[in-house]
Order: structure tokens, then sequence, then C-alpha cells
């Protein structure tokens, strides 16, 4: 794990957060700076740095964490929603660790 990875320390609970759902390969929590009423970020417990540097074995992770969202969504009694992976720099990303946001303006 990269010493400086937010997201390693939130799954190694050196930071807190509220987890929301968590099993051996992903852990969902809520955007600390949300920008819809939902904000849910999906992320794998495995430090990979961006969708760019996926390995061919480890694509079937992001189906796994795409699955997770669908089920919080329902749990929730979200029907319409958007997912997300920002994908570099210039993409937008600012995290370098793998997460899939879920926004909804339900739940
Ligand atoms: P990106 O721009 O990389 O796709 O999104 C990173 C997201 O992580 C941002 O929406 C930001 O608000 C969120 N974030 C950054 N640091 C933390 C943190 O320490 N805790 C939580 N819960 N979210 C964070
Ligand atoms: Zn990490």
């Amino acid at each position: 794990m990269p010493e400086d990875c937010i997201f390693c320390k939130i799954i190694n609970k050196e930071i807190p957060s509220e987890i929301l759902y968590e099993d051996d390969l992903c852990m969902i929590f809520p955007d600390i700076n949300p920008v819809a009423k939902t904000h849910l970020l999906i992320i794998p417990k495995k430090h990979i740095a961006t969708i760019a540097n996926l390995a061919p074995e480890d694509e079937k992770l992001i189906g796994h964490m795409v699955g997770k969202a669908r089920d919080i969504a329902k749990e929730r009694n979200i029907d319409g929603y958007q997912l997300l992976y920002r994908v570099g720099k210039g993409g937008g990303q600012e995290v370098f660790h793998i997460h899939l946001h879920l926004t909804s303006d339900q739940g």
C-alpha cells in the first residue's frame, strides 16, 4: 500500500469513515464532499491506482463493485442514479485508488 493513499488508510481504519458496506473485495462509504443528495464511493480493498492500470485479472473486481453499487441503491429505494469512474488527471481523478462514484438526487 502506498503510504500516502487516503483510501488505503480508510480501508485500514487509520482514517475514520462511515462504512456502509464491506466485504473481502470492496468497501462503500459516503463521499466527504457530496455533490448530490446521495453520493457514495465504492472502492476495492486492493490498491489499484486507476482504471488505466487495471490488469486483466482485476477486471472482475470492477463488475463486483458495480454489482454492489446496484445493491446499495436498491436497498435505499434509489431507482435512478449515476455511476462514474474518473480516469487519470485529465479525467478529473484526484484520488489515485480506483473508486466508483454513485450519485443520485434520490435517497
Ligand atoms: P475523484 O475526483 O478522484 O474521482 O474523487 C475523489 C473523491 O474522494 C472526491 O469526491 C472527494 O470528495 C472524496 N474524498 C477525498 N478524500 C476523502 C476522505 O478522506 N474521505 C471521504 N469519505 N471521501 C474523500
Ligand atoms: Zn490505496
